[in-house]
């Protein structure tokens, strides 16, 4: 078995490496997913965030509007606050995803997509978060895996992704701007990352690199099945 953290700034092409690699063989889940799943109605999440922010944050169906949280947590200066009811549901709903994938196929290499893997470590440790599963990224992950791009780059192709052609795109590439403003730059999160994929040419060159890097995951998985029977 191997927890892989797939990561990367808005934009940076996280998705798109998930996606080769889950064509690879690699089972793949996305944070966001989880997290949408877990902000459904009668969720401890949902529940959570309508006690801090408020009705205002619902849509008529009851469900959470999250563009309206979304904006509410950005620009109130709320986002720790939002994190902190949305990051310990996340990595549970995580940590009980891979007991599944690894109960199923004990060589899996399961790789968990997250833009802010970096982030939750560093938010759990500033709010005095005593469990050190927050607080030490390395009790959850075996291996991280960065996807770097310049920050130009990264919002392009975020905004390409969101915005229709033709449309006005000032509003999604200052929305792409103050999301990453809140995010670790590549700087600092390179020399903690264990694997480096540097998204700064076309899709083939992408891949190029992720066909490298599976067999070196999946030989890692195959070291870690049963480590007892190495003695
Ligand atoms: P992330 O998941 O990190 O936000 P995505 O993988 O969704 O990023 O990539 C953002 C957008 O940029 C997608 O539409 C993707 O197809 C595109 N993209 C990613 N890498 C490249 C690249 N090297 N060249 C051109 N487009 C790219």
């Amino acid at each position: 078995m191997l927890r892989v953290g797939l990561t990367g700034g808005l934009g940076s092409g996280k998705s798109t490496v998930a996606h080769m690699l889950h064509e690879l063989g690699a089972e793949v889940i996305e944070s966001d997913e989880l997290g949408r799943a877990l902000m459904e109605p009668g969720q401890e999440a949902f529940t959570a965030i309508v006690r801090a922010f408020g009705q205002e944050v619902l849509m008529p169906d009851g469900r959470l509007n999250r563009a309206r949280l979304a904006e509410m947590a950005f620009k109130g200066g709320r986002v720790k606050e939002l994190n902190a009811i949305i990051h310990p549901a996340v990595i549970e709903a995580q940590r009980r995803w891979m007991e599944q994938v690894f109960a199923r196929d004990p060589a899996a290499v399961a790789v968990v997509v997250s833009a802010l893997i970096f982030e939750v470590e560093r938010d759990a440790r500033e709010s005095g978060e005593a469990n050190g599963v927050f607080t030490e990224l390395r009790k959850r992950i075996d291996r991280v895996v960065l996807v770097i791009a310049p920050d130009d780059a990264k919002i392009a192709r975020y905004v390409d992704r969101t915005i229709p052609a033709g449309t006005n795109r000032d509003n999604a590439e200052a929305d792409a701007r103050s999301r990453l403003a809140h995010q670790i730059p590549d700087s600092e999160k390179a020399p903690r990352a264990d694997y480096l994929l540097e998204n700064t040419g076309d899709i083939d060159a992408l891949r190029t690199q992720v066909r490298e890097l599976w067999p070196r995951l999946k030989q890692e998985s195959n070291l870690n099945v049963n480590p007892r029977s190495l003695k």
